[in-house]
Protein backbone atom coordinates (compact mmCIF):
# COMPACT_ATOMS: atom_id res chain seq x y z
CA UNK A 1 0.00 0.00 0.00
CA UNK A 2 1.36 3.33 -1.07
CA UNK A 3 0.91 7.01 0.96
CA UNK A 4 -1.15 8.81 -1.54
CA UNK A 5 -3.58 11.50 -0.44
CA UNK A 6 -5.23 13.17 -2.90
CA UNK A 7 -4.75 10.60 -5.87
CA UNK A 8 -6.17 8.29 -3.70
CA UNK A 9 -9.11 9.20 -1.46
CA UNK A 10 -9.44 5.47 -0.12
CA UNK A 11 -9.26 5.03 3.68
CA UNK A 12 -9.57 2.04 5.39
CA UNK A 13 -11.74 2.58 8.52
CA UNK A 14 -11.94 -0.47 11.42
CA UNK A 15 -14.25 -0.75 13.64
CA UNK A 16 -12.79 -3.00 16.87
CA UNK A 17 -15.92 -4.44 19.37
CA UNK A 18 -15.43 -6.53 22.16
CA UNK A 19 -17.24 -10.02 20.14
CA UNK A 20 -16.69 -8.34 16.24
CA UNK A 21 -14.21 -6.31 14.29
CA UNK A 22 -15.38 -4.88 10.79
CA UNK A 23 -12.94 -3.25 8.34
CA UNK A 24 -14.48 -1.29 5.79
CA UNK A 25 -12.91 0.02 2.78
CA UNK A 26 -14.71 3.80 2.36
CA UNK A 27 -14.52 6.55 -0.11
CA UNK A 28 -14.97 10.44 0.23
CA UNK A 29 -18.43 10.15 -0.03
CA UNK A 30 -18.69 8.00 2.80
CA UNK A 31 -19.75 4.82 1.03
CA UNK A 32 -18.55 1.40 1.89
CA UNK A 33 -16.85 -0.05 -1.43
CA UNK A 34 -15.72 -3.17 0.37
CA UNK A 35 -16.24 -5.18 4.06
CA UNK A 36 -14.91 -7.77 6.06
CA UNK A 37 -15.00 -8.55 9.23
CA UNK A 38 -14.59 -11.90 12.21
CA UNK A 39 -15.86 -12.66 15.25
CA UNK A 40 -14.10 -12.46 18.48
CA UNK A 41 -14.20 -14.75 21.33
CA UNK A 42 -10.56 -14.84 22.33
CA UNK A 43 -9.75 -11.20 23.74
CA UNK A 44 -6.15 -11.85 24.03
CA UNK A 45 -4.19 -8.70 22.76
CA UNK A 46 -2.03 -10.80 20.44
CA UNK A 47 -5.19 -12.96 18.81
CA UNK A 48 -7.20 -9.61 18.70
CA UNK A 49 -4.23 -7.89 16.48
CA UNK A 50 -4.31 -10.92 14.58
CA UNK A 51 -7.99 -10.74 13.65
CA UNK A 52 -7.65 -6.96 12.91
CA UNK A 53 -4.68 -7.43 10.26
CA UNK A 54 -6.40 -10.06 8.94
CA UNK A 55 -9.79 -8.08 8.74
CA UNK A 56 -7.54 -5.18 6.67
CA UNK A 57 -5.50 -7.52 4.48
CA UNK A 58 -9.00 -8.46 3.35
CA UNK A 59 -10.10 -5.46 2.45
CA UNK A 60 -7.32 -3.78 0.92
CA UNK A 61 -6.34 -6.59 -1.04
CA UNK A 62 -9.43 -5.41 -3.27
CA UNK A 63 -6.97 -2.24 -4.55
CA UNK A 64 -3.65 -1.21 -5.46
CA UNK A 65 -3.34 1.45 -2.50
CA UNK A 66 -5.77 2.76 0.53
CA UNK A 67 -3.85 6.30 2.13
CA UNK A 68 -4.59 5.68 5.82
CA UNK A 69 -5.84 3.06 8.16
CA UNK A 70 -8.16 4.50 10.91
CA UNK A 71 -9.53 2.27 13.70
CA UNK A 72 -12.00 2.76 16.98
CA UNK A 73 -11.56 1.30 19.69
CA UNK A 74 -13.16 0.91 22.87
CA UNK A 75 -11.46 2.44 25.84
CA UNK A 76 -9.39 5.07 26.24
CA UNK A 77 -6.40 5.70 23.78
CA UNK A 78 -3.12 7.70 23.31
CA UNK A 79 -4.01 9.76 20.30
CA UNK A 80 -0.22 10.05 19.56
CA UNK A 81 1.09 6.47 19.66
CA UNK A 82 -2.76 4.76 19.44
CA UNK A 83 -2.20 2.67 22.71
CA UNK A 84 -5.06 1.45 24.49
CA UNK A 85 -4.31 2.94 28.18
CA UNK A 86 -7.17 1.23 29.65
CA UNK A 87 -10.27 -0.64 28.36
CA UNK A 88 -12.77 -2.58 30.31
CA UNK A 89 -13.70 -4.41 27.86
CA UNK A 90 -11.08 -6.20 26.77
CA UNK A 91 -9.27 -5.47 29.90
CA UNK A 92 -6.17 -4.32 28.43
CA UNK A 93 -4.42 -1.43 29.94
CA UNK A 94 -1.19 0.21 27.82
CA UNK A 95 -2.08 -2.07 24.88
CA UNK A 96 0.01 -1.21 22.01
CA UNK A 97 -1.98 -1.19 19.46
CA UNK A 98 -0.83 1.15 17.11
CA UNK A 99 2.71 0.10 17.19
CA UNK A 100 1.41 -3.61 16.16
CA UNK A 101 -0.91 -1.91 13.03
CA UNK A 102 2.50 -0.38 12.42
CA UNK A 103 4.67 -2.94 11.94
CA UNK A 104 2.04 -4.66 10.10
CA UNK A 105 0.78 -1.88 7.73
CA UNK A 106 3.36 0.82 5.58
CA UNK A 107 0.25 3.37 5.79
CA UNK A 108 -0.59 6.13 8.52
CA UNK A 109 -1.98 4.68 10.88
CA UNK A 110 -4.87 6.49 13.71
CA UNK A 111 -6.80 5.26 16.23
CA UNK A 112 -9.24 6.61 18.19
CA UNK A 113 -12.15 5.53 20.96
CA UNK A 114 -14.83 4.19 19.17
CA UNK A 115 -17.54 6.22 20.20
CA UNK A 116 -15.87 9.43 19.08
CA UNK A 117 -15.40 7.48 15.92
CA UNK A 118 -19.16 6.70 15.54
CA UNK A 119 -19.79 10.54 16.52
CA UNK A 120 -17.78 12.07 13.38
CA UNK A 121 -19.03 9.20 11.09
CA UNK A 122 -22.82 10.08 12.23
CA UNK A 123 -21.72 14.16 12.25
CA UNK A 124 -20.10 13.18 8.68
CA UNK A 125 -22.33 11.15 6.83
CA UNK A 126 -25.83 10.82 9.03
CA UNK A 127 -27.98 12.70 10.50
CA UNK A 128 -25.36 15.10 12.45
CA UNK A 129 -24.54 15.90 8.76
CA UNK A 130 -24.72 20.12 8.51
CA UNK A 131 -25.19 20.79 12.83
CA UNK A 132 -23.40 22.91 14.93
CA UNK A 133 -23.99 21.52 18.25
CA UNK A 134 -24.76 17.21 17.95
CA UNK A 135 -24.39 14.29 20.26
CA UNK A 136 -24.30 10.93 19.65
CA UNK A 137 -25.50 8.81 21.96
CA UNK A 138 -24.34 4.77 21.30
CA UNK A 139 -27.48 2.91 22.92
CA UNK A 140 -25.76 -1.05 23.20
CA UNK A 141 -24.52 -3.72 25.76
CA UNK A 142 -23.01 -0.39 27.13
CA UNK A 143 -23.40 3.31 26.58
CA UNK A 144 -21.36 5.54 24.43
CA UNK A 145 -20.72 8.74 23.00
CA UNK A 146 -19.70 11.79 21.47
CA UNK A 147 -20.26 15.35 21.57
CA UNK A 148 -19.61 18.23 18.60
CA UNK A 149 -20.15 21.55 19.71
CA UNK A 150 -19.64 24.67 17.48
CA UNK A 151 -18.84 22.59 14.43
CA UNK A 152 -16.37 20.85 16.70
CA UNK A 153 -15.66 17.56 17.84
CA UNK A 154 -14.81 17.45 21.67
CA UNK A 155 -11.85 15.34 23.00
CA UNK A 156 -11.19 17.04 26.23
CA UNK A 157 -7.69 17.40 28.15
CA UNK A 158 -7.36 13.24 28.22
CA UNK A 159 -9.63 12.63 25.45
CA UNK A 160 -12.55 11.18 26.99
CA UNK A 161 -14.80 13.98 26.56
CA UNK A 162 -17.95 12.08 25.94
CA UNK A 163 -17.93 9.43 28.13
CA UNK A 164 -21.81 9.92 29.29
CA UNK A 165 -22.17 6.06 29.95
CA UNK A 166 -20.38 6.99 33.29
CA UNK A 167 -21.83 10.10 34.55
CA UNK A 168 -24.17 8.56 37.85
CA UNK A 169 -27.86 9.24 37.16
CA UNK A 170 -28.94 6.74 40.61
CA UNK A 171 -26.04 6.55 43.08
CA UNK A 172 -27.69 5.33 46.17
CA UNK A 173 -30.34 3.03 44.65
CA UNK A 174 -28.89 2.21 41.04
CA UNK A 175 -27.30 -1.07 39.51
CA UNK A 176 -23.45 -1.22 39.88
CA UNK A 177 -21.71 -0.22 37.06
CA UNK A 178 -18.72 -2.51 35.26
CA UNK A 179 -16.45 0.49 36.15
CA UNK A 180 -17.09 -0.38 39.70
CA UNK A 181 -19.34 2.67 40.11
CA UNK A 182 -23.33 2.79 40.99
CA UNK A 183 -26.18 3.88 39.14
CA UNK A 184 -23.73 5.18 35.84
CA UNK A 185 -26.22 5.72 32.93
CA UNK A 186 -24.57 3.00 31.15
CA UNK A 187 -25.73 0.20 34.13
CA UNK A 188 -29.38 1.36 34.17
CA UNK A 189 -30.17 2.88 30.39
CA UNK A 190 -27.83 0.42 28.06
CA UNK A 191 -29.07 -2.85 26.83
CA UNK A 192 -28.07 -4.89 29.67
CA UNK A 193 -29.56 -2.32 31.86
CA UNK A 194 -32.90 -3.18 30.32
CA UNK A 195 -32.56 -6.97 30.90
CA UNK A 196 -31.37 -5.97 34.90
CA UNK A 197 -34.53 -3.61 34.96
CA UNK A 198 -36.34 -6.68 33.93
CA UNK A 199 -34.76 -8.78 36.61
CA UNK A 200 -35.37 -6.63 39.53
CA UNK A 201 -38.99 -6.23 38.62
CA UNK A 202 -39.26 -9.93 38.18
CA UNK A 203 -40.95 -11.22 41.69
CA UNK A 204 -44.03 -8.93 41.12
CA UNK A 205 -44.89 -10.76 38.16
CA UNK A 206 -44.30 -14.68 38.91
CA UNK A 207 -46.81 -15.97 35.83
CA UNK A 208 -44.70 -13.70 33.23
CA UNK A 209 -42.96 -15.53 30.46
CA UNK A 210 -40.10 -13.07 29.81
CA UNK A 211 -37.61 -15.35 31.23
CA UNK A 212 -38.63 -18.35 30.32
CA UNK A 213 -36.67 -20.98 28.29
CA UNK A 214 -39.33 -20.15 25.50
CA UNK A 215 -37.80 -16.68 24.73
CA UNK A 216 -33.72 -15.46 24.85
CA UNK A 217 -33.12 -12.92 27.82
CA UNK A 218 -32.09 -10.65 25.25
CA UNK A 219 -32.87 -6.95 25.64
CA UNK A 220 -34.97 -7.22 22.16
CA UNK A 221 -37.17 -9.68 24.14
CA UNK A 222 -38.00 -7.55 26.52
CA UNK A 223 -38.69 -4.12 24.23
CA UNK A 224 -41.07 -6.21 22.07
CA UNK A 225 -42.90 -7.58 25.53
CA UNK A 226 -43.42 -4.26 26.21
CA UNK A 227 -44.25 -3.33 22.84
CA UNK A 228 -46.69 -6.37 23.06
CA UNK A 229 -48.49 -5.03 26.23
CA UNK A 230 -46.84 -7.85 28.15
CA UNK A 231 -47.25 -6.58 32.19
CA UNK A 232 -43.72 -7.58 33.06
CA UNK A 233 -41.89 -6.14 29.91
CA UNK A 234 -43.95 -2.99 30.49
CA UNK A 235 -42.71 -2.19 33.88
CA UNK A 236 -39.50 -2.90 32.55
CA UNK A 237 -39.12 -0.51 30.02
CA UNK A 238 -41.19 2.22 32.08
CA UNK A 239 -38.06 2.20 34.03
CA UNK A 240 -35.44 1.72 31.46
CA UNK A 241 -37.22 4.90 29.39
CA UNK A 242 -37.19 7.22 32.75
CA UNK A 243 -33.26 6.27 33.49
CA UNK A 244 -32.85 7.21 29.37
CA UNK A 245 -34.65 10.42 29.83
CA UNK A 246 -32.45 11.45 33.17
CA UNK A 247 -28.89 10.74 31.24
CA UNK A 248 -30.37 12.58 28.07
CA UNK A 249 -31.59 15.34 29.99
CA UNK A 250 -28.32 15.58 32.19
CA UNK A 251 -26.68 15.66 28.69
CA UNK A 252 -28.95 18.17 27.12
CA UNK A 253 -27.94 20.32 30.49
CA UNK A 254 -24.39 19.94 30.12
CA UNK A 255 -23.90 20.62 26.11
CA UNK A 256 -27.15 22.15 24.84
CA UNK A 257 -27.24 20.10 21.27
CA UNK A 258 -29.66 21.17 18.81
CA UNK A 259 -30.04 17.60 17.91
CA UNK A 260 -29.26 13.70 19.69
CA UNK A 261 -29.11 11.18 17.77
CA UNK A 262 -29.45 7.59 19.33
CA UNK A 263 -27.49 4.92 17.44
CA UNK A 264 -26.49 0.72 18.44
CA UNK A 265 -28.37 -1.92 18.61
CA UNK A 266 -31.03 -0.43 21.70
CA UNK A 267 -32.15 2.61 19.40
CA UNK A 268 -33.56 -0.06 16.83
CA UNK A 269 -36.88 0.16 19.17
CA UNK A 270 -36.96 3.90 17.13
CA UNK A 271 -40.54 5.06 17.63
CA UNK A 272 -42.04 3.21 20.10
CA UNK A 273 -38.63 4.01 22.20
CA UNK A 274 -38.31 8.01 21.07
CA UNK A 275 -42.37 8.58 21.62
CA UNK A 276 -42.13 7.57 25.42
CA UNK A 277 -38.70 9.37 25.59
CA UNK A 278 -39.51 12.75 24.11
CA UNK A 279 -42.14 13.81 27.13
CA UNK A 280 -40.02 12.23 29.89
CA UNK A 281 -36.91 14.30 28.84
CA UNK A 282 -39.00 17.43 28.23
CA UNK A 283 -40.05 17.38 31.93
CA UNK A 284 -36.76 16.89 32.93
CA UNK A 285 -35.09 19.78 31.21
CA UNK A 286 -35.16 22.36 32.87
CA UNK A 287 -32.53 25.24 31.78
CA UNK A 288 -33.10 25.15 28.23
CA UNK A 289 -36.49 26.03 26.55
CA UNK A 290 -38.06 22.74 26.11
CA UNK A 291 -38.41 20.82 23.00
CA UNK A 292 -35.43 22.32 21.55
CA UNK A 293 -33.18 19.21 21.23
CA UNK A 294 -34.24 17.51 18.33
CA UNK A 295 -34.50 13.42 19.73
CA UNK A 296 -33.85 10.98 16.13
CA UNK A 297 -32.65 7.41 15.76
CA UNK A 298 -28.72 7.81 14.56
CA UNK A 299 -28.81 6.71 10.69
CA UNK A 300 -26.03 5.14 9.66
CA UNK A 301 -26.39 1.85 12.30
CA UNK A 302 -23.77 -0.82 12.74
CA UNK A 303 -21.49 1.20 9.82
CA UNK A 304 -21.35 4.49 11.60
CA UNK A 305 -17.86 3.36 13.93
CA UNK A 306 -15.95 1.77 10.71
CA UNK A 307 -17.24 4.78 8.76
CA UNK A 308 -16.20 7.27 10.67
CA UNK A 309 -12.36 5.39 11.70
CA UNK A 310 -12.04 5.52 7.94
CA UNK A 311 -13.03 9.91 8.22
CA UNK A 312 -10.22 10.30 11.23
CA UNK A 313 -8.25 8.25 8.81
CA UNK A 314 -9.03 10.09 6.19
CA UNK A 315 -8.16 13.77 8.33
CA UNK A 316 -5.72 12.61 9.90
CA UNK A 317 -7.15 12.82 13.48
CA UNK A 318 -10.35 12.62 15.27
CA UNK A 319 -11.84 15.85 13.84
CA UNK A 320 -14.42 17.73 11.58
CA UNK A 321 -12.22 20.01 9.97
CA UNK A 322 -10.87 18.08 6.49
CA UNK A 323 -7.16 18.33 5.34
CA UNK A 324 -6.37 20.94 2.81
ZN1 LIG B 1 -19.77 3.31 35.12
Amino acid sequence: MANVTKENPLTIGVDLGGSHVSAFLVGTDGEIRFRSGADISDLTFETVVKLVVGAIREVAAKVKSVSAIGLGSPGNIDPATGTVRYSPNFGWRDAPLGKALRSAFDVPIFIGNDARCATLGEHTYGTGKGTANFVLLTLGTGIGGGIVSEGTLLLGNTVAAGEFGHHQIRATDGFICGCGKTGCFEAQASGQGLIRHALAVAPSFPRSELFSEKRDIGSKAIRKAAEAGEAHGVAAWSRFIDDLARGIANVIAFVNPELIALGGGVSSAGDFMLNALRPKVDELTTMAPRGTTKLVAASLGNDAGGIGAAVMARRGGLTTKERD
